[in-house]
């Protein structure tokens, strides 16, 4: 009931205006937003890195309404590659198709994709197209599997809490398509998704246990305790190396797990988000767990 009033809250305008024009809320976001410019997050990128962490940079920004919008966006994440070149950050990238502006028109987005997947290669370097909701799941893997017939440096993500996703895992990995596996975030109709946790995470083990033996390179994105002991076990039952496979987790989300995984020798990846349009993704994250919302509304009125 929350997890669904939120995440409709998180598509109002009026109370995004309110939060993100509000001092107290912008500084709760930080708790999972690196910040507003991409210094702040290359500077988060180094503090990951330096304790033995991979980091995804995402731009935050989704369904945008007018293609010089898609275009600045495509610009920014141009300039996130050459940044990350530069400052030889152990960083990939993460986008939202929505972003490059998928709502307008897909040939223009697939435009704007090539140029950013021919970026990534040129500076040996990784795009992964994140997945939103399921109206947007079919056409976000035709794309990318357009893309990547032409650049292997794109992957994308599978959501656990899609009843479709075990026939998505089997078309990608027939083109040898990296994969990040997630439960998923968004608000889906009991026709497309499993509605109860059990269902979904008993799906999430069943795709992990597809992706991990297929030898090719996969993230495993979760901050379950169940979900990631899972994988150590499929892995060790499979002899996987701890080297062929990453977990991968929020930026402000159990920090703790992160630091233990990468002390046990697994490679783990920290997704970081950064820019102005974060409201959407802050909502998301509020809305995956109750206890977030009581932290923001008592840090609210302190
Ligand atoms: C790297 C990464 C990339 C992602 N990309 C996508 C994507 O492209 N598309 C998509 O739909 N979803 C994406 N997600 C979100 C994902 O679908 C889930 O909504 C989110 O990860 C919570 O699920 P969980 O596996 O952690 O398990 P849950 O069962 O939700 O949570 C397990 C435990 O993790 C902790 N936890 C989880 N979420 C939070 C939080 N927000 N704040 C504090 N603690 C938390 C809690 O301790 C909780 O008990 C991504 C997640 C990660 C980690």
């Amino acid at each position: 009931m929350l997890r669904s009033t939120l995440l409709k809250l998180s598509q109002s305008k009026r109370f995004a205006n309110w939060v993100t024009s509000n001092s107290k809320t912008r500084t709760m976001a930080r708790r999972f937003v690196a910040g507003e410019s991409l210094d702040e997050a290359l500077a988060a990128a180094r503090v990951c890195n330096d304790q033995g962490m991979l980091v995804s940079l995402d731009y935050l920004g989704e369904n945008v309404s007018s293609t010089a919008d898609a275009q600045h966006a495509r610009d920014a994440y141009l300039e996130v590659f050459e940044k990350i070149a530069e400052q030889k950050l152990h960083a990939n990238v993460s986008c939202k198709l929505t972003a490059l502006g998928m709502d307008l028109s897909t040939d223009f987005c697939e435009g704007l994709l090539h140029s950013i997947v021919e970026r990534a290669a040129t500076t040996d370097n990784f795009l992964r197209v994140d997945m939103e909701g399921s109206l947007y799941t079919q056409r976000t893997i035709d794309l990318v599997k357009r893309v990547r017939s032409q650049s292997p440096a794109i992957g994308t993500v599978i959501q656990a809490y899609l009843y479709r996703s075990e026939q998505d895992v089997q078309d990608l990995l027939s083109y040898g398509c990296r994969i990040r596996l997630c439960k998923g975030a968004y608000k889906e109709a009991a026709e497309v998704a499993f509605e109860k946790k059990a269902d979904v995470d008993a799906s999430y083990i069943r795709l992990m246990r597809l992706l991990l033996p297929s030898g090719f390179y996969h993230g495993i994105a979760t901050h379950d305790p169940h979900m990631i002991g899972a994988t150590i076990r499929c892995a060790a039952e499979n002899q996987i190396s701890k080297d062929d496979f990453e977990f991968q987790m929020l930026y402000g989300v159990r920090v703790d797990l992160q630091k233990r995984l990468v002390r046990d020798g697994y490679r783990v990846r920290v997704y970081i988000p950064y820019g102005n349009d974060w409201f959407p993704y802050f909502m998301r994250r509020l809305a995956e767990r109750p206890a977030n919302v009581g932290f923001f509304i008592r840090n609210f009125f302190r």
